[in-house]
């Protein structure tokens, strides 16, 4: 079961109000990198885990991911203070009310709809959504999918750091930050704890697959690396004359029954393409300045008109 403790994670402290930032700092609250994708992520991986040391783990920073969540929701609801009080109690003449909303640079669906309240959007006011959670139940998969989240959780921190000065929510911001940093050192060391973690999964890699490298696009700005040469890499660079990979025709076949070959052979006969027919078509009646060669043109039709009037005219030499 889930406690609530009342004190916060993280002292908030922030200096004055200020919407355009709440709007911003949105992006942690209900964004695609932010604290409740991070917390659900890990909650479900946690429930669905079998390993005991994994589960545990799994729940834990769950768990803190929501009160991160609780620390930068209240970052929001600071900052919103003022225009939700404003807004609420229609405390100014029209017009400057909705010229003070109108230049705080927040969304009017963020004034209007959720009256400056910290809520389950993004920055940009999208709507937050379970997609991004891509969980697969297979923890040597997961686990990398966790790390990748919590390094880009630690650049969209670094990112609002920078946008702010006011030194409180710099301080919050950098603990949140500094936490996505010690969950990403945990998750890692869970991934090395499982013996043969690569490749992800129970089946293993084909072999003569595995060390291939293919350099598909060819050409002036070639580049080599420990990521496509040395020992451990074949390299493909002539690709026309090794494929197809596997040593076969390189074509797509099926066994059909004979009802279906009947029917597509009906199909191939009735939608068949006769290459020596020119018929004039819509585009040849209908052909205007700018249409390019039509039918007929080579029996003497109209000439080529390689710009349409208007644009001669507007390019000709004055
Ligand atoms: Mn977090
Ligand atoms: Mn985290």
């Amino acid at each position: 079961m889930f406690m609530h403790n009342k004190r916060l994670q993280y002292t908030v402290r922030v200096s004055e109000p200020n919407p355009k930032l709440a709007t911003m700092m949105l992006e942690q609250f209900g964004g695609a990198d932010g604290e409740l994708a991070a917390a659900m992520r890990y909650f479900t991986q946690g429930l669905g885990e079998e390993d005991p040391g994994r589960k545990d783990m799994l729940l834990d920073i769950a768990t803190e991911e929501l009160s991160h969540l609780e620390v930068i929701g209240s970052i929001v609801a600071m900052l919103n203070k003022g225009v939700k009080a404003q807004l609420a109690e229609g405390a100014m003449e029209e017009a400057e009310l909705y010229r003070t909303i109108g230049a705080s640079g927040t969304s009017a669906k963020e004034s209007l709809l959720f009256g400056g309240g910290p809520a389950l959007i993004d920055s940009a006011g999208v709507p937050w959504t379970a997609a991004y959670v891509d969980s697969r139940s297979e923890p040597t998969a997961d686990l990398r999918s966790n790390i990748a989240a919590e390094s880009r959780a630690k650049i969209v921190y670094e990112r609002l750091i920078n946008i702010t000065d006011d030194p409180g929510i710099k301080e919050a911001l950098g603990f949140l930050m500094t936490r996505e940093v010690a969950h990403q050192k945990s998750f890692e060391k869970a991934l090395y704890s499982i013996e043969d973690n690569f490749p992800p999964g129970k089946l293993p890699g084909i072999e003569k697959y595995a060390n291939i490298y293919v350099n598909s696009s060819p050409g002036e700005g070639d580049a080599t690396g420990p990521w496509n040469s040395g020992p451990q890499w074949e390299r493909i660079d002539d690709l026309s004359q090794s494929l197809p990979i596997d040593g076969g025709d390189g074509t797509a076949t099926v066994a059909l029954g004979s009802g279906d070959t009947q029917l597509l052979d009906k199909l191939a006969a009735r939608t068949m393409s006769d290459p020596n027919s020119d018929p004039v078509t819509g585009v040849d009646l209908g052909a205007g300045p700018g249409a390019g060669r039509v039918t007929g043109d080579d029996q003497g039709g109209a000439p080529d008109i390689q710009q349409a009037p208007a644009m001669a005219e507007a390019t000709a030499p004055k």
